[in-house]
Parts: C-alpha cells; sequence; structure tokens
C-alpha cells in the first residue's frame, strides 16, 4: 500500500554554483575540490558532523593508496593525513619500514599497515594510515571552512528538484521544516545514490557485509602482543572463538589506533542486512549490539592484555559498504579492476586501478555527478574499489568537473577530460592520466572520452 504526499512548500534557503549532498569522505573532498576550483559550493550532511565512514562509521584505516611501492592516490586524502599527523593522530610506518622485512610484521600488523591483497605469509607491510575518528572531524571542519564552503549539517536530504529533466537543486528534511538548496551542479555522495536515485538514475541494488565497528579502551596492548608472539597457538584458538561470537571479523579484529590503550574492532561482521531498509538496519543494530556485548565478555576472561577492557564507544552509524550502485555512462567491472584497465577518460585512481568519468555520470539526469561508494561498477568491481582514499579521489574529480561546468557554463557531460586532469594536477591529486606498467590498455578503454 502506497499513500500519495502532498506537493511541499520548502522555502529556499541557499543558492550555489554546486551543491554537494553528504558530507563523508568523498563529499568533502567534492565540496573542497570544487570551491578552491572558484566555485561558490553548499554542502549538505544529516548528522551532526562530517567525515561519514570515516568518522561516524570509525572505519579507522585509510587503505588501498598503493601500487607497489608507488602512492596512487594524492590530493586532499594526503592532506587530511599530514593534518592528522601533525595533530599526532595519525599513525603510519616510515619508508624504511615497508616492504623490509617479514620483521616489520611484529611492528606494523596490528595498526592494520599491510598489503590486504597479498597472498604471502606474514603479508607486507605498506603505506597505510591508521587515524582518529575525532581527529577526522576537526580536520574536515577546517577543510570546509579554509575553502569557503558554505556547511549545513543537520539536513536529510529528501526529494531532488528536478525541472524539464535537469537537476536543479534539493529538499532536505530539518528541525526548521523542509528546507531547498539550489544550484547549477548537484553531486551526490551519500554513499547508497540517494539524489540520483530519486531523480531516475538507473542504478541497481546490492547488498554486502555491514559491520557496527567499536572501540575498546582500557587495552594493555604491549601484553597482549607479547602474548600473541610467545603463545601464538593459545592466540589463534582464542582469536577464533572471539570471531565465531562476533560472526565474523578481517584477519585481525582489533588494531592499534592513535591513542595509547585504545583499539578499533572492525566487526562484527553481519550478513543477510540491507543497509538502505530501516527494519534491516534496526535488527543489525541489535545482532552487532549483542555480538559485541558476548565478545568483550570472553576476551576479558581470557585474553591477556584485556582484563580491564571497557567498550569505550560503539560506531553512531552502521558501516554500510554496499546499497545502491549507479548504473552511469560506463560501468566499470570486476575484470577493470583487476586487469587495471586505463581509460582514455580516467579522471582517478585507487590502489592499481583506475576511474573514468563515465563511471560519475549517470545516464539519465543532467547537472548530477556521483562520487563515492556507490560509483557507477558492478557489485563485484565495488567491492574491490570502495575504500576511503579512492572515494576521496573520486570526489576530489568530481568537484573539480562541476566547478569547471560551471565556469564554462556547459553541462557536465561535456567538461573536457583534459581539463578535469589538469584540476587534479593543480590540486596536489593523480588523476591517473598516465598508466602505470603493470595497467592494460587496449581497445576496450579507448571509447572516446
Ligand atoms: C565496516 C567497514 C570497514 C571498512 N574498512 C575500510 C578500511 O579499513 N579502509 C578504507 O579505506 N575503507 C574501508 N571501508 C570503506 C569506506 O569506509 C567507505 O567505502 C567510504 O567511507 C565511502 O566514502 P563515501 O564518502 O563514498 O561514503 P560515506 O562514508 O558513507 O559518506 C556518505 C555521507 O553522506 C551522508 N548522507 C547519506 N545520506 C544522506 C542524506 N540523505 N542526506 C544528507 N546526507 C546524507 C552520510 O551521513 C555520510 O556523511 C570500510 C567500510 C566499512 C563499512
Amino acid at each position: 500500500m502506497h499513500i500519495r504526499l502532498d506537493e511541499v512548500a520548502a522555502p529556499v534557503v541557499r543558492r550555489s554554483d554546486v551543491v554537494v549532498v553528504g558530507g563523508g569522505p568523498a563529499g568533502v573532498s567534492a565540496a573542497v575540490a570544487a570551491a578552491r576550483r572558484g566555485a561558490s559550493v553548499t554542502l549538505v550532511e544529516r548528522y551532526s558532523a562530517l567525515g561519514g565512514l570515516a568518522s561516524g562509521g570509525m572505519v579507522l584505516v585509510l587503505d588501498d593508496m598503493v601500487n607497489g611501492e608507488e602512492i596512487t592516490v594524492t590530493g586532499v586524502v594526503a592532506e587530511y593525513i599530514d593534518r592528522l599527523a601533525t595533530m599526532g593522530l595519525a599513525v603510519y610506518p616510515p619508508k624504511a619500514d615497508r616492504y623490509a622485512s617479514p620483521a616489520m610484521w611484529a611492528k606494523w600488523a596490528r595498526w592494520g599497515a599491510y598489503d590486504f591483497h597479498s597472498h604471502t605469509n606474514p603479508k607486507p607491510i605498506c603505506y597505510a594510515v591508521a587515524f582518529d575518528p575525532d581527529g577526522w572531524k576537526r580536520v574536515s571542519n577546517d577543510l570546509v571552512r579554509e575553502s569557503g564552503v558554505h556547511l549545513r549539517l543537520h539536513s536529510w536530504f529528501s526529494r531532488p528538484v528536478v525541472r524539464d529533466g535537469v537537476l536543479r537543486g534539493v529538499v532536505c528534511e530539518t528541525k526548521a521544516g523542509p528546507q531547498a538548496v539550489l544550484g547549477d551542479v548537484v553531486i551526490d555522495t551519500t554513499g547508497d545514490i540517494d539524489v540520483a536515485s530519486r531523480a531516475g538514475a538507473d542504478h541497481v541494488h546490492d547488498r554486502y557485509l555491514v559491520t557496527l565497528v567499536f572501540r575498546l579502551g582500557g587495552v594493555d596492548t604491549a601484553t597482549a602482543e607479547r602474548f600473541e608472539q610467545e603463545h601464538p597457538k593459545e592466540a589463534r584458538a582464542i582469536n577464533r572463538t572471539v570471531k565465531r561470537m562476533l560472526g565474523g571479523a578481517w584477519e585481525l579484529w582489533w588494531l592499534k589506533t592513535p591513542l595509547p590503550g585504545v583499539v578499533w574492532c572492525n566487526c562484527p561482521h553481519l550478513t543477510g542486512y540491507d543497509g538502505a531498509d530501516p527494519e534491516s538496519l534496526t535488527a543489525a543494530e541489535f545482532d552487532a549490539r549483542s555480538r559485541i556485548a558476548s565478545a568483550v565478555e570472553y576476551v576479558r576472561e581470557v585474553l591477556p592484555g584485556f582484563a580491564d577492557s571497557y567498550v569505550l564507544d560503539v560506531a553512531e552509524q552502521m558501516g554500510v559498504r554496499q546499497t545502491r550502485l549507479l548504473t552511469g555512462e560506463y560501468v566499470v567491472t570486476k575484470d577493470d579492476v583487476v586487469t587495471r584497465r586505463h581509460f582514455t577518460d580516467t579522471v582517478c585512481r585507487g590502489r592499481d586501478y583506475y576511474t573514468p568519468y563515465r563511471a560519475l555520470l549517470p545516464r539519465n539526469v543532467e547537472q548530477l555527478l556521483v562520487a563515492g561508494r556507490h560509483y557507477s561498477a558492478t557489485p563485484d568491481a565495488q567491492r574491490m574499489s570502495r575504500e576511503i582514499p579512492p572515494c576521496m579521489a573520486m570526489g576530489q574529480a568530481a568537484g573539480i568537473a562541476a566547478a569547471l561546468a560551471v565556469d564554462a557554463g556547459t553541462p557536465v557531460r561535456d567538461v573536457p577530460v583534459a581539463a578535469i586532469r589538469a584540476g587534479m594536477r593543480a590540486q596536489g591529486a593523480d588523476p591517473g592520466d598516465v598508466p602505470s606498467a603493470n595497467a592494460t590498455v587496449d581497445e576496450l578503454s579507448e571509447v572516446p572520452a
């Protein structure tokens, strides 16, 4: 059964060249990049702070940004890392410790700084960055403020403003009632293509693991690591039990953070839930919290170093990896990611793969760009290409493209790729225009940009 809603009358609270919806890693990058390229920008975010999964979701390691020893994702993400490191809120292995020797595993694995794509044992230590979620919020605020972005928190996008097939802005639900924010270009960085899907863009709806991340305080990490090294068999047995109780976790269920005695737990991994369905998300919250409680009780009893541990916090938002994905002008496939296919219209890169501009462009809605984990990819390709740094690179490319379109008075789909690439370089970001030695450059890639 459906009920029909009346048209809403929403006051126009803001007009700007570019409207970015969703203040996660991709959204902040898009907003900052567009503002730095000269556009007036409004950024709307449903929650009380910026950062998305990197803060509210407490996803606390930046990875997937190296191709061998080359750092492939630069730009806004690198600024975050520098600023967080200056605040003492980011930790990563120095160059000398990366790919050096198996001995580095003992020193760096518990920071999550290892190449999880490698099949060697132990996996090589690589450039990846452990950071603090509140630090991420503060740096986001600073970047947004310094670049002149107009920020509206507590504003939940609810419907697009479409006139004659062209997106003209968005309506947000707020405590003050519905409010309209208008712009020449809208960038959807909600993670679930809330804007694009409601504006009628083609998409698919899939699902993947969801995870309610938590942190423990009061952990004696040195004792825990010593136990692991001195009693590997017992440590492995405890590890297996914890993972069973949690219902799943990656290889290491706890990792160190920049705060002494505080560890983050990228678990429990839960299957069968839909991250875009409130009923399903409610059930996942309950399931996750009871699993966390039992696992913490168990480790307090049996795991050396965890006797005095306590739940410091549980992420404010469920860790949703995948829901709706855009079916854009090009749909990136698993084969593209695995073979590192390079495209004529590549505008950014992830670990060792490339993103074409067409994967940020919806097919049937004008003046809309999409960036972040919901970009145009098949579900299996998205699972391999949606970490925080590549999402930020997509955001930066989309922000630059939007500002260029406004500047030239052209539709976003007509922005020259060469100009986006030049804009990326000018902002210190790698547009992936030069294919690396292990990339695939074939006739499939040579679709006219
Ligand atoms: C549990 C888990 C572990 C992960 N582990 C890692 C890892 O170790 N390293 C790594 O690099 N990546 C990891 N990832 C992937 C990574 O966190 C995400 O893919 C990345 O954060 C996506 O960024 P985004 O900006 O596209 O989306 P999000 O981070 O989801 O941000 C979307 C933003 O839009 C806002 N928003 C949504 N809907 C609306 C609306 N209707 N109105 C207004 N605002 C809205 C949200 O509040 C949020 O701020 C992990 C993901 C999960 C879930």
